[in-house]
């Protein structure tokens, strides 16, 4: 079963003079699986992850999520689950209304939107937190509340880029197992953008490397690690 299936996608940036950002990249996460997108800064992991959300339209190519093809479809079509650095929370609203707030945009009724983002915060241990305003969190559980927006609209795939990388070394340890846990129970494909190679190895099966707009290898985590 295939969560995403990514074809041939392309970006060019800044026209003839400008940059490739993406070039006839493929890419494909079966369900239940996790692929981190690995790569040096400015070889185009955020753009694929942009083109793949809807955020950014592709110069060529095609996505698929789920089987369906969503290329032409807006993000909150596309039933994608993001955790991006830029994609803060809604400070305004409490823990419980920024985790209903997609199946809520989606017109789910607001007792079943409620029931289900206290389902979503008990996976990201964070049951009691949800009349909490998001500001009155720590760093550690604002993330933790990101994640739990994510997956509640995360089926089949969930998108996370460097979902860690705000937070110190002694949370991201503790999220990193988290994660792992997390995505082993709610089954959806995930594919995650990282610089950290310790994170990649912690919760993905398989890694592909990017470099200057194509993927130059792809693998299983521990193969590609072990190459000199
Ligand atoms: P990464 O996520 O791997 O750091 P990006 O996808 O952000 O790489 O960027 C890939 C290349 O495209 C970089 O050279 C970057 O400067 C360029 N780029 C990204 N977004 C834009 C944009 N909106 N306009 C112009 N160039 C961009
Ligand atoms: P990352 O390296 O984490 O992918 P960046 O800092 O490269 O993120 O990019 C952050 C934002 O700036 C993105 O929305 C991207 O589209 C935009 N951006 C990146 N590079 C350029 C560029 N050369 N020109 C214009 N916008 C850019």
């Amino acid at each position: 079963l295939s969560a995403l299936n990514a074809r041939n996608l392309s970006k060019r940036y800044g026209g003839a003079a400008g940059i490739q950002a993406a070039q006839n990249v493929s890419l494909s996460v079966a369900a239940g699986e996790t692929v981190a997108l690995l790569g040096p800064s400015g070889c185009g992991k955020s753009t694929m992850l942009r083109m793949i959300a809807g955020l950014e339209v592709p110069d060529s190519g095609t996505v698929k999520v789920g089987g369906r093809d969503v290329t032409a479809l807006p993000p909150e079509a596309r039933h994608i689950g993001l955790v991006f650095q830029d994609y803060a929370l809604f400070p305004h609203l409490s823990v419980l209304d920024n985790v209903a707030y997609g199946p809520r945009v989606r017109g789910m009724p607001r007792p079943q939107a409620w029931a289900q983002a206290q389902d979503t915060l008990e996976l990201v241990n964070l049951t009691e937190f949800g009349d909490r305003r998001v500001t009155e969190l720590s760093g550690g559980q604002a993330q933790r509340v990101a994640l739990a927006r994510a997956l509640a609209t995360a089926s089949p795939l969930l998108l996370l880029d460097e979902p860690l990388s705000n937070l110190d070394e002694r949370l991201r340890a503790e999220l990193r197992g988290e994660l792992r846990a997390l995505f082993a129970r709610v089954g959806a494909g995930v594919l995650l953008v990282t610089h950290d190679q310790r994170e990649a190895l912690a919760l993905a099966g398989r890694v592909a490397v990017m470099r200057a707009g194509q993927i130059v290898q792809q693998g299983a985590a521990r193969d590609v690690f072990e190459r000199p």
